[in-house]
């Protein structure tokens, strides 16, 4: 029996670092059988409007969303805004806030990269990135990549830009609390992105884990593009732990570069409580299947 709903609940569009415009993810997302989708772009709310009326073109159920950069403890975390309300004035604030710093970080890492040898990375960067406040390190990583600096974009995060390579310019982004109390103002489900991502440490995890429930987040990406079989299991069983839904998406950001199309993703594990039945995304579901 094919899988209902299919739920992508994690993407991206040229509204951040994803390679494709909201219309065209939508294309590809209903192509990949999505009922249920969501655009996540990282620390803003600028495609929500035309992905809006992209799934409403193509009959494709949908989600307001967005990925907000937090950090916590010694790392950055990614959090999940699901069925947010896109017109929310404090959201938009605190996200634009927070987009503010890229363009100056961006500026660091090109200064930082020219020390190791590599000149004209944010000019390169820049000329790659459609909307130059959300600029990322993916637009370095593919900059980096045509430059033949590195094969591909995974081997340029490991050799320039994480924490302690040449391209890394440590940046401090919202606090945990800031990005939950914005979600659920906003009327969305605060989920954690990801988390077989993080190197926090299993003491680091709980503090994660607990905080983010003191506040009021209710989920866990739990099947995502980039967890491993193990990663999976690990995050299934923290929402199992944690009273937390479980979410879904691909996190996808360009076709050759993620691992997984949009709702090209494994079944929730069993035990769960999908994301997408609690309010306001069981709305969205109960018009998907009318
Ligand atoms: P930023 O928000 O500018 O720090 O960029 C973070 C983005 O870089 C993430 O959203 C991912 O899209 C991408 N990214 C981070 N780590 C990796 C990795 N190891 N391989 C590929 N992409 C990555
Ligand atoms: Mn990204
Ligand atoms: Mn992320
Ligand atoms: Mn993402």
């Amino acid at each position: 029996m094919p899988l209902f709903p299919n739920a992508d609940l994690h993407s991206h569009s040229t509204h951040s670092d994803g390679a494709l415009a909201p219309a065209e993810v939508a294309a590809l997302a209903q192509a990949g059988g999505v009922d249920l989708w969501a655009l996540t772009d990282h620390d803003t709310l600028a495609g929500q409007a035309l992905a809006r009326e992209a799934a409403l073109d193509l009959g494709l159920a949908w989600v307001g969303g967005v990925e907000i950069s937090v950090s916590f403890l010694t790392e950055t975390i990614h959090v999940l805004g699901l069925g947010v309300d896109v017109a929310d004035a404090t959201l938009d604030a605190g996200l634009a806030h927070l987009r503010a710093g890229r363009v100056a970080r961006a500026q660091a890492m090109g200064q930082s990269l020219a020390r190791a040898g590599i000149r004209g990375a944010f000019e390169g960067a820049a000329a790659l990135a459609p909307n130059l406040p959300s600029i990322s390190r993916t637009h370095f990583a593919r900059w980096l990549v045509q430059t033949g600096h590195a094969p591909s974009v995974g081997e340029v995060f490991h050799h320039y830009l994480r924490s302690g390579k040449p391209g890394y310019v440590p940046h401090t982004w919202a606090t945990l609390g800031a990005a939950v109390g914005w979600i659920r103002r906003a009327g969305g489900v605060a989920v954690i992105a990801h988390p077989g991502r993080y190197r926090l440490g299993l003491s680091g995890e709980n503090a994660l884990l607990a905080a983010f429930t003191d506040l009021g987040g209710a989920g866990i990406e739990v099947v995502c593009g980039s967890h491993s079989p193990a990663e999976v299991q690990l995050a299934a069983q923290q929402a199992r732990t944690w009273g937390l839904a479980a979410s879904r998406g691909s996190d996808f950001h360009a076709p050759d570069e993620s691992r997984v199309l949009p709702g090209m993703l494994a079944a929730l594990p069993p035990q769960l409580t999908p994301v997408w039945q609690r309010a306001p995304l069981a709305q969205a579901v109960a018009c998907a299947r009318a």
